[in-house]
């Protein structure tokens, strides 16, 4: 058996389960679940299958999600330079922008980088690796880095932080989310698997990696369980299929130039009330889940460049 490739040991790894042609481990020296082979399906395998909800209706408003809201929100203050990696269809940068930030962004979707510049007029996205990147504009520096649930698709998370580092000004900041693998309901379903998620991570796991990569982490936070996380499980139990093959549709028809069908077009207004009645529906649990504080699917985290 080869090493963890997150920390490179090989003490007591320990097969967790297997998945097609993967097989899932945990190393209990650095805490994380990683995948082998651990293969990124590359750059044409997110334009192909991979669509971002926001893209279902470029006119709706989009949701700003928690980890939005958890860098959003906070007071502390990072610089003004801002690059979000994966910033998808740009509805984050659109917000870090209106409190100040100078704001980048890069994305694998060439389809959410057109959204990005159209809906929101960012000059500043496109669609770039981060290597890609760096050669590109090799003078660019950040003082801020935000890489919401990018971490866990990465084949090589060490070689990743340190092109995150190479582009960091001397203290800049790293925010970042990543699924939070002590959830207690399964909510990601096969999203959570090979080739899609590679690594699985827990606060500990997180905290281990980023420091050993020469980051001090400031704050650490799980997501609290909510109505959400039900919603989402029912989400990807009750209509992942239906939703993946409606995916495809959309970028179908954007390629093709062609306007999506009605209940393409209007997909997120769809959601949306879905996931009003669904809340509706899990309203008598809140009380219950505010006692309970239970662990939700995602972790939150911002760290310093020491
Ligand atoms: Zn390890």
């Amino acid at each position: 058996m080869s090493n963890c490739p997150v920390c490179s040991e090989n003490k007591g790894l320990r097969k967790i389960e297997s998945f097609r042609e993967y097989t899932i481990y945990h190393c209990p020296s650095c805490d994380v679940v990683y995948s082998q082979p651990m293969k990124n399906p590359g750059s044409q395998w997110y334009e192909k299958g991979y669509v971002d909800d926001n893209m279902m209706n470029e006119f709706l408003p989009l949701p700003i999600i928690w980890w939005h809201r958890q860098f959003l929100e906070s007071t502390e203050t990072y610089g003004k330079d801002l690059l979000d990696i994966g910033c998808g269809t740009g509805r984050f940068l659109y917000e870090a922008r209106s409190l100040g930030y100078r704001v980048s962004g890069i994305d694998f979707n060439s389809e959410s980088i057109r959204i990005a510049k159209k809906r929101f007029g960012l000059n500043e996205v496109e669609r770039l690796s981060v290597d890609a990147l760096s050669a590109k504009y090799p003078e660019k520096k950040f003082d801020v880095i935000t890489f919401f649930e990018v971490l866990e698709h990465m084949e090589d998370p060490n070689k990743f932080i340190s092109q995150v580092k190479a582009l960091l000004k001397p203290g800049g900041t790293i925010a970042l989310s990543v699924p939070n693998r002590e959830r207690v309901l399964d909510s990601l379903g096969e999203g959570d698997y090979p080739p899609h998620h590679l690594t699985r991570w827990s606060k500990k796991a997180l905290r281990i990696f980023l420091e050993k990569n020469g980051f001090e982490v400031r704050s650490i936070k799980v997501k609290e369980f909510t109505v959400d996380d039900v919603s989402l499980v029912m989400t990807h139990k009750l209509v992942g299929k239906a939703k993946r093959k409606l995916t495809k549709g959309v970028a179908t028809a954007a390629s093709e130039n062609r306007s999506a069908p009605f209940i393409l077009r209007n997909y997120q207004l769809i959601k949306k009330l879905k996931d009003y009645a669904l809340r509706g529906a899990l309203l008598p649990l809140i009380p219950a889940l505010k006692v309970l504080k239970l662990n939700g699917w995602t972790i939150f985290c911002t760290a310093r460049m020491k």
